[in-house]
């Protein structure tokens, strides 16, 4: 969606692992509050059912807070995760294959 102040920034909404957005009477209502830290604007409101309620912006530092926020995030679901399991698991399955070559217990 584009930024409500009209400043023509694209707001990217996480949904739903950020915010949320319900329908009401055929318009949208997004929660918690949209905060455009990525642009000059600044801008920051609710969505309720289509009219937007404007909030105070975020200070620099509030800002900051928010995305690195989101940054960690996404970083939580980086799939460069994905190799280190891989090696525990190829590490298990190392193990076992030692283990299993002492055969079956007597
Ligand atoms: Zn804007």
């Amino acid at each position: 969606m584009l930024c409500a102040c009209g400043c023509g920034h694209r707001v990217s909404l996480l949904v739903p692992d950020s915010h949320q957005v319900t329908e009401q009477v055929g318009m949208a209502t997004v929660r918690p509050s949209i905060a455009v830290c990525d642009a000059p604007c600044k801008s920051h409101y609710f969505i309720t059912a289509g009219e937007v309620e404007w909030l105070r912006a975020f200070d620099p530092a509030t800002s900051k807070a928010v995305m690195h926020k989101q940054i960690e995030r996404h970083a939580q679901r980086d799939p460069t995760r994905l190799p280190f399991l891989q090696r525990v698991l190829a590490a298990l399955g190392r193990a076992w294959t030692w283990l299993a070559s002492f055969g079956p217990p007597r």
